[in-house]
């Protein structure tokens, strides 16, 4: 088989980018190792940044977003005995999306307009530093399929083949000492917009993904299992943390329905690109998820992307495709940094001097103009083009 993109891994990134590319005139096709179900059921982030909502707006991709997401105008910070709101739109002139991952997801397969063959195994890529690229793979019946490409696009997530294949001149990575144990839960949200709390005994963030179904989650060791987390446990430390009968406020348990934890690392790989493959997503960097950036900055990459695709491959013109790994780290740097500080700000470390500094830039960040703006411009999110 032959196409002008090969794009592996059928996540946002890859998907997204399928869709970006059918509609500038270029031929994709998405190679994808799981099921369908599994990769539209699978509840990762919940935020878009408003320029990833233009985005996918532009693409045709906006109509349900607008009518069931939620604008949310900013954020909640927390320290003991004191909530402030940050309100982004009054600082930064733009606020964020409450729409889920699962739902990014379901709107881009509904589109159809990438060609995607699910439950693939034995993935290999071939040629990368020729004008020939090819990936070798087994389909779902078991049948061994070789699909010929210009450009082989690597979307397929931390884990895959393409990060592995692509030989980097630096990799940078942060491990945290902390993880989170996420929690969905079949009940309201008991707030209006998202609650980051800090806490001595650890952070907490209080999300939500819909009007009935909460997201929440704990600062907790790394290697916790969750099995060691019984629901009223869980529930006693979330109304610890996020100040239960503070000022009135009540958070409300409900039934749990997913529970997880999930470590926190960054880490980035330069360049972005190897011969004729480039990385975008995951595939290329990962950010703790303390900032809501993940998903946006996969959504980023592929902006630029396609466009450099569709000019390398209709007008032959390579300028856009050589510069993309240059373009996309500089966001990718700023997003890496915000998540950093965020994360840093807001994790107790158990360090009694660490405490002090946090609680010092909490107070700036809630109560300086200046702190704040500069909290809500990265939040809300900046330009494509940085
Ligand atoms: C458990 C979890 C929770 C998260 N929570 C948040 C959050 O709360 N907020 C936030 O902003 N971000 C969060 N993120 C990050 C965010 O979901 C990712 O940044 C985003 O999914 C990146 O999209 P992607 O398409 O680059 O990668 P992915 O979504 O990982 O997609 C990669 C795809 O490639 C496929 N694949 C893997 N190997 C192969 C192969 N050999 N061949 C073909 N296909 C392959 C995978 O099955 C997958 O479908 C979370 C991530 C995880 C893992």
């Amino acid at each position: 088989m032959r196409t002008q993109v090969a794009v592996i891994g059928a996540g946002p990134a890859g998907l997204l980018l399928a869709h970006l590319l059918r509609r500038g005139g270029v031929d994709a096709v998405v190679i994808e190792t799981r099921s369908q179900e599994y990769v539209a059921a699978r509840i990762r982030a919940g935020i878009l940044e408003s320029s990833s909502v233009e985005l996918l707006e532009s693409a045709g991709l906006g109509a349900r977003l607008r009518a069931e997401g939620h604008e949310h105008r900013g954020i909640h910070l927390q320290m003991p005995g004191e909530r402030h709101h940050l309100d982004f739109v009054d600082l930064a002139g733009r606020g964020v999306w409450l729409y889920g991952q699962t739902e990014v997801q379901k709107d881009l397969v509904a589109a159809g307009t990438a060609e995607v063959c699910y439950e693939v195994t034995d993935v290999a890529l071939h040629g990368l530093e020729t004008d020939r690229p090819a990936v070798t793979y087994v389909d779902a019946d078991g049948v061994a399929r070789r699909l010929d490409a210009d450009v082989i696009a690597g979307c397929d997530g931390s884990f895959g083949p393409s990060r592995a294949a692509a030989v980097p001149r630096q990799a940078f990575e942060r491990v945290y000492p902390y993880s989170w144990l996420g929690i969905l839960a079949d009940v309201a949200p008991s707030t209006d917009e998202l609650i980051y709390a800090w806490h001595p005994d650890g952070f907490a963030l209080h999300s939500m993904r819909s009007d009935t179904v909460s997201r929440l989650y704990l600062q907790v060791p790394n290697g916790t299992d969750p099995a060691d987390w019984s629901d009223d446990r869980i529930w006693d430390e979330l109304a610890t943390r996020l100040g239960d009968g503070e000022d009135g406020w009540k958070l409300t348990p409900g039934p749990i329905t997913d529970k997880s934890v999930l470590p926190m690392r960054s880490h980035v790989r330069t360049p972005m690109r190897h011969g004729r493959l480039f990385l975008a997503g995951d595939a290329a960097h990962i950010v703790p998820p303390t900032g809501a950036k993940g998903l946006n900055l996969a959504i980023a990459d592929v902006a630029l992307l396609s466009r450099a695709l569709v000019e390398l491959l209709r007008s032959g013109d390579p300028r856009l495709a050589d510069s993309y790994s240059d373009d996309a780290l500089r966001r990718v740097w700023r997003c890496t940094h915000f998540s950093w500080w965020m994360t840093t700000m807001l994790h107790a470390s158990g360090d009694p001097f660490d405490a002090q500094l946090q609680l010092s830039q909490l107070r700036w960040v809630t109560t300086s103009t200046a702190g704040a703006t500069g909290l809500a411009e990265n939040y809300a999110g900046l330009p494509l083009e940085l």
